[in-house]
């Protein structure tokens, strides 16, 4: 008995003459996430991706969860491998898919038929697989529309393969199809999953995160890069550029009115974080914001932080609850860590009365005291880049 993986392919099969690129891209990234796991085998046959094992040291489970955060497949399965015999194939469902036999009530075979030189043809093979399975289980009943088990059987070129159940995979698009952009990413909930929504639709995300040493601790910073570890096995590898943002809100609690505060700061955020996008070739930024969760995430103060953008800003979040945005956090694995007590640099000057309508004239009209230029400038040239990969 030999066990691989078959990948299914989502939307990406409905890329007409694209797909070959994307196929590429998945494969590719698939064989990226296999390599500390061992040796394996990728290729790709009528939509759906395969993952062999070439060895005995291959660690198939570890390789079998990697698969299971790899953008661009819906569905999952792992599938046994026997001779392409009729009988083979019975004794191999037997032995294989055993427990699921067993249990189920209502089941059918169908079978992919690659090789057109088997002696039967798919319906045939169907019709045996089931028949001898019906035999040998007494609680199965074959049904054809809507069975508890499909037991899958393919018979390719040089064996057969058996398999049931497909587990469900990462969906979206395989990373890399879709350009790149910017997210800038805080210790709370919500960034990390609108940066996990956006790179699920095949974007390359880097990250950005503002930091304001002394007033937040290298444990915050720490924490916001644990947040960003946790996405690398979905992403495969990430920048994250740590800006350094104390001088800039010391300046504007020393020349800007207290209620402003907030809004001033997320415009300085969105500010440099376009003019890192655009040096480094990001064609968009990324934000967990979602209409009217805090005050600075009004339509109103969404559209002052938008006036100073020079790149398109994707809010994944934006009209989601929070109850939503917890539970992907759980699925994907940062929650845990997102709801760790910290400082981010929003909190560290809040003020008491933010405005939640905050007008552009009187933004522009308290930024007038300030180099903007300058602060910007000197922020981006402070940058400290730290590389996560696998
Ligand atoms: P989150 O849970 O993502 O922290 P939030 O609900 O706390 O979001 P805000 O603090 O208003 O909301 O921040 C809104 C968005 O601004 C965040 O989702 C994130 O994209 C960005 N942001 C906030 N603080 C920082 C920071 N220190 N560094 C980088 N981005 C930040
Ligand atoms: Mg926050």
């Amino acid at each position: 008995m030999r066990e691989i993986m078959l990948l299914k392919q989502g939307e990406m099969v409905l890329k007409g003459l694209n797909r070959r690129g994307f196929e590429e891209k998945l494969m590719g990234n698939a064989k990226r996430r296999l390599k500390k796991y061992g040796h394996f085998k990728v290729y790709t046959r009528q939509s759906a991706t395969y993952v062999e094992p070439l060895d005995d040291d291959c660690d198939f489970e570890g390789a079998w969860e990697a698969m299971c955060k790899l953008f661009g497949v819906v569905g999952l399965s792992r599938a046994c491998s026997c001779e392409k015999d009729k009988d083979a194939i019975v004794a191999c469902a037997k032995e294989y898919l055993g427990d699921k036999l067993s249990a189920a009530k209502t089941f059918k075979v169908e079978t992919k038929r690659a090789d057109k030189s088997f002696p039967m043809n798919s319906i045939q093979l169907s019709q045996y697989v089931g028949g001898e399975l019906d035999d040998a289980y007494p609680n199965l009943t074959a049904e054809m529309h809507d069975p508890e088990l499909v037991v899958h059987v393919e018979v390719r070129d040089y064996e057969a393969f058996v398999h049931a159940d497909p587990e469900e995979g990462a969906g979206g698009l395989p990373i890399g199809v879709g350009g790149r952009a910017l997210s800038l990413l805080s210790g709370g909930i919500d960034s990390p999953v609108a940066s996990w929504m956006i790179a699920k639709r095949g974007v390359i995300v880097d990250m950005i995160h503002f930091y304001s040493y002394p007033y937040t601790s290298p444990e915050a910073k720490e924490k916001v890069l644990d947040l960003a570890r946790l996405l690398v096995p979905y992403t495969g590898k990430q920048c994250v550029h740590v800006v350094p943002f104390t001088k800039i809100q010391e300046e504007l609690r020393r020349s800007c009115p207290e209620e402003r505060f907030t809004i001033l700061m997320r415009r300085f955020m969105m500010r440099i974080a376009c003019r890192v996008a655009e040096k480094n070739g990001f064609s968009a930024l990324v934000t967990g914001e979602s209409v009217g969760q805090v005050a600075s995430q009004t339509l109103e103060a969404m559209a002052c932080t938008n006036a100073v953008c020079t790149v398109p800003v994707l809010r994944p979040l934006v009209g989601m609850d929070k109850e939503e945005i917890v539970r992907i956090s759980r699925k994907i694995g940062t929650f845990e860590t997102s709801i760790l007590p910290y400082e981010d640099c929003c909190t560290v000057f809040t003020p008491k009365h933010p405005r939640t309508k905050p007008k552009l004239e009187e933004l522009v009209e308290a930024e007038k005291a300030l180099d903007i230029e300058a602060l910007v400038e000197e922020a981006v040239a402070g940058i400290e880049r730290v590389m996560l990969e696998l």
